[in-house]
This record gives structure tokens, C-alpha cells and sequence, in this order.
């Protein structure tokens, strides 16, 4: 029996920006069902990374494999769409003057024709109905409808990840979910997410700076500093290595 492949395989991705190298020849694989972690100072690459993975900043070299494909070059709807996966942002990407529920909807819109599009038919009715099943099962019934900007940040993140998930999708890829949302929220999304992790078998890419957080949300962790991994381990292994300590005392 051979191994199953990873879900997402990176191999030597590089990225300069003038003369910084913002990613420094990063490689590593994500297996099906992992919640990895990507930790390290301000700076030192995450967002970059993701930007390369997902098709929003073009390497100068490596490449990007889901499920065995090629994805550098694709476009990130045909990503969604074909591949299943899906990101978040570093800053909020929810539309302020429209309501929660019409916020994930267009979401799902944007990944219409995917897996799940074509299993509801990708209807008004459909997308509807997926709407409020993630409004439910992320705990935003209250604030359905509700415009977004009236929402508190912590709850607008939330919504933020919520619309991530209308691609029912396999990969997701989250760059900071928990910056700036308090602890009460930064529990109700760590719960939210690994439940979903646990019910879908889907696999998870996390950006956080709240070590509690990543410590106890994820199986693994990626430590990046000045655009390169210097650590990779458990949380136990990674909260204990020198190098990461001093990555961080350094910064
Ligand atoms: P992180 O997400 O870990 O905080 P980033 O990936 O945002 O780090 O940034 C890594 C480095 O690349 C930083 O030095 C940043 O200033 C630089 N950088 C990121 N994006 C750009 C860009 N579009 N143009 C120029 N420099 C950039
Ligand atoms: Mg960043």
C-alpha cells in the first residue's frame, strides 16, 4: 500500500521583493486532516507564503502541488473551484453594508460551480440554505441579519473565516484569524475550527501570532524567521527548541 499523497506539497518557494527575500527557499507537506501552524516574528514571510501558494503573488521559483496538481498560475476561483480550497486574510475582507447572511452568500457565489455548487444546484435557494447551515454551525444566527460593519471586530472575523467555508473546502488556509478578536471569541473560533476539522476531515494551514492559540489548536508547527523555516515540530517540541525562543527574544 503506498502512503496517500499530501494535500499540500510546497517545494522550494522563493520570493524577493528589491532586495529583501521575503521567502527563502521553503519546503514542507501538509497531510490530510493536519491543523499546521505557521508562527514567526513580524516580517518574516507568512503572509508572503500564503500570497505564493494561492496564486495572489508569483514566486521566483519552487512550486505548489494540491492533491499531486500543479497550482502555481491558476487563478485563486479556479483553485477554489476546482481543487477546494480556500484562504483567508490577514486584513478583513467582509463587505460592511451588507448583511451577514448576504456576506457569505456572495462568498459562496464567488466559488459557484464548485463541488459543492453543482450539489445544491448552485441555486439562489441553494446558497441560501449553505448560508445558514455555516451561520449556524459557526454561532451567528443572532446576527444573520444584521449589516457586517455593525458587528464587533471579534464578530466580523468570525464571519471573515465563516466565508472561507462556503467552497466546502478541502485545503483552507488562514492567515491571522484570531488577531485583535478577544479571548471569548478566540475560544468560540478555536472550537469552531477544529470541530469542523473533526467532522470534514479537512485540512488546515493556520498564520497566528497567539501562541495559546496555535499551541492548542494545531498538531503541528512551522516556525519562519527572515523567510525561512528554522523549526517544525509539535507544539510540545517547538514551545521547548532554543532556536524558536531566541527567534522571538531576537525580534
Ligand atoms: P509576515 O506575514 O510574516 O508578517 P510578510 O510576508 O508580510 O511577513 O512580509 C515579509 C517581508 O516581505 C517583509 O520584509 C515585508 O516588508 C516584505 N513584503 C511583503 N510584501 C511586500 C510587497 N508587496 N512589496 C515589498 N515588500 C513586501
Ligand atoms: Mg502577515
Amino acid at each position: 500500500m503506498t502512503a496517500e499523497a499530501p494535500v499540500l506539497d510546497v517545494r522550494n518557494i522563493s520570493k524577493s521583493f528589491g532586495g529583501i527575500k521575503a521567502v527563502d527557499d521553503v519546503s514542507f507537506t501538509v497531510n490530510r486532516g493536519e491543523i499546521l501552524g505557521l508562527i514567526g516574528p513580524n516580517g518574516s514571510g507568512k503572509s508572503t507564503l500564503f500570497n505564493c501558494i494561492l496564486g495572489q503573488s508569483r514566486p521566483d521559483k519552487g512550486k505548489v502541488e494540491v492533491n499531486g496538481k500543479p497550482v502555481l498560475g491558476m487563478r485563486p476561483c479556479d483553485l477554489s473551484k476546482r481543487l477546494g480550497v480556500a484562504r483567508t486574510f490577514q486584513m478583513l475582507q467582509v463587505f460592511p453594508q451588507m448583511t451577514v447572511l448576504d456576506n457569505i452568500i456572495l462568498a459562496g457565489q464567488e466559488h459557484s460551480g464548485t463541488m459543492l455548487g453543482r450539489l445544491m444546484g448552485a441555486s439562489d435557494a441553494g446558497l441560501t440554505e449553505s448560508a445558514d447551515r455555516l451561520i449556524a454551525f459557526f454561532r451567528l444566527g443572532h446576527l444573520r441579519d444584521e449589516l457586517a460593519g455593525s458587528l464587533s471586530y471579534g464578530q466580523q472575523k468570525l464571519l471573515d473565516a465563516a466565508m472561507a467555508f462556503m467552497a466546502g473546502p478541502q485545503l483552507v488556509l488562514l492567515d491571522e484569524p484570531a488577531g485583535g478578536v478577544n479571548l471569548t471569541m478566540l475560544e468560540h473560533l478555536k472550537d469552531r475550527l477544529s470541530t469542523y476539522n473533526r467532522e470534514n476531515g479537512s485540512t488546515f494551514v493556520v498564520i497566528e501570532h497567539n501562541m495559546e492559540f496555535v499551541m492548542s489548536l494545531c498538531t503541528r508547527i512551522l516556525v519562519l524567521a527572515n523567510g525561512a523555516i528554522i523549526a517544525e515540530g509539535s507544539p510540545e517540541e517547538v514551545r521547548a527548541n532554543p532556536i524558536v525562543i531566541e527567534a522571538y527574544l531576537g525580534s
